[in-house]
């Protein structure tokens, strides 16, 4: 019996990553390659990053590599000649890495494009660590009813969601009065809308605390991200909308908060590194070490607070707006959303036109609900051939 025991707790915990190639990729790359031997890697997937993803299968061996771009297969293919390693390209084969026989999935693909994987690891009943806020934005209920139905499990990567089910007391929920989501307020903070309209992508890029791929940036710094932040916690947590607060925190140490009715605020802290969000996702239930730099609150010496201001970031309260709406409106606000944001990177748009994209797209979209995932691209490709139109209007006014 013991010798049963024993070889259970030994074996390897079969883990997956879909989007292994971005930021929170690498880092969930980085804690594994830390602990090779506990890991068996089944399936690691990206979009068209053909070097990097064959770097990282001759690190880790998976049993199958994806790339979702079938233009860059041959190359894959041929980079991992020699290998045992199987290779495939496409959205078909992309369910299928992350539907693959893992324990441990990481849902770490940006936006909508997230979605069909998630929900086939989620079909499956693994545990998902879900990065891709996205997909609960534009599929929210979906998501959470096919965890329900599989019995799989959720545990959020998103540093304040990590934070927050770290704290919160799923036994006493009527004892939670509030949650205090913190943002950094980003790289324009305290710029006036006359300077913000003329930031270019790479200031918009350049984030004061984290280093994260370049859609997550420019939400932080318009700060929509904090917008489909509020959604993605509506999903996670039971408590309503008006009970999710929002504080401007500039040192990114406190992660988010838990206020309780005896007064009590508990909070999550932390150097902003995202591989403890994920070693506590990937150990969850316990815990395990990350190398991330420990916090030293002697040399921060200060923690600072200030309410968001919502003149000059107004994607906050139509994020919220769309969550008080339902139906469509989630899924509109994030797909408008992924197109201004790539017209914005791209040069088509200026900064403050992101919102104003959005928020185009939210008043044009019709009422209606998305009970299905063909409801759900059905909004989407209505909310991003009028999020192009509005951005061709923006684009000849520059
Ligand atoms: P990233 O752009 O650095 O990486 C995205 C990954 O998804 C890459 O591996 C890319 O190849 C893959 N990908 C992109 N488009 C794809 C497509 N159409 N089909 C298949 N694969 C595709 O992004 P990131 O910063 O790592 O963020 C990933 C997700 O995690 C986002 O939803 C983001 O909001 C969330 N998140 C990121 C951070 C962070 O620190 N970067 C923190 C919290 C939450
Ligand atoms: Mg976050």
């Amino acid at each position: 019996m013991a010798i049963t025991l024993e070889r259970a707790s030994t074996r390897r915990r079969r883990v997956s990553i879909l989007g292994s190639t971005g930021s929170v990729g690498c880092n969930t790359v980085d804690l594994l390659l830390r602990d090779r031997d506990s890991y068996e890697v089944m399936a690691l997937t990206a979009r068209s990053n053909v070097t990097l993803l064959a770097e990282q299968a001759r690190q880790l061996h998976p049993r199958l590599v994806v790339i979702a771009d079938e233009a860059h297969y041959d190359a894959l293919k041929s980079a991992l000649a020699g290998t045992n390693i199987a290779v495939a390209a496409g959205a078909a084969a992309l369910e299928e890495a992350a539907a693959a026989d893992a324990d441990w999935v990481m849902a770490a693909i940006v936006g909508a494009a997230g979605l069909m994987p998630t929900l086939a690891a989620a079909a499956r009943g693994a545990t998902v660590a879900l990065a891709n806020k996205e997909c609960l934005v534009c599929a929210g209920d979906i998501v959470m009813a096919e965890l329900r139905r599989s019995g799989g499990t959720l545990v959020p990567v998103d540093s304040e969601h990590s934070a927050i089910f770290q704290i919160f007391d799923f036994d006493q929920v009527d004892a939670i009065e509030r949650i205090i989501l913190t943002a950094s307020g980003g790289p324009f903070l305290d710029m006036d809308l006359a300077r913000m309209k003329d930031v270019t992508p790479a200031q918009a890029v350049a984030h004061p605390n984290w280093d994260m791929g370049a859609k997550i940036s420019v939400d932080s710094a318009t700060m929509m991200n904090k917008g489909l932040e509020v959604i993605e916690a509506a999903h996670l947590f039971p408590i309503p909308e008006e009970r999710i607060e929002v504080i401007i925190h500039p040192q990114s140490v406190i992660h988010s908060m838990v206020g309780y009715s005896d007064g009590s605020v508990l909070a999550q802290m932390g150097t902003p590194d995202m591989r403890t969000p994920i070693a506590y996702a990937l150990a969850w239930p316990d815990r395990q070490a990350s190398p991330a730099a420990r916090l030293d609150l002697a040399a921060i010496s200060q923690l600072t607070f200030r309410a968001p201001d919502s003149g000059r970031f107004p994607a906050l309260d139509l994020a919220r707006e769309a969550l008080k709406t339902g139906g469509v409106a989630p899924t509109v606000l994030n797909a408008a959303n992924e197109v201004a944001v790539a017209g914005f990177l791209s040069g088509e748009i200026g900064f403050l036109d992101i919102v104003a994209v959005v928020a185009a797209g939210l008043e044009a979209a019709p009422a209606g609900v998305v009970a299905t995932v063909e409801d759900v691209f059905a909004v989407d490709r209505e909310a991003r051939i009028q999020a192009r139109k509005s951005m061709a209007q923006f684009a000849r006014r520059r």
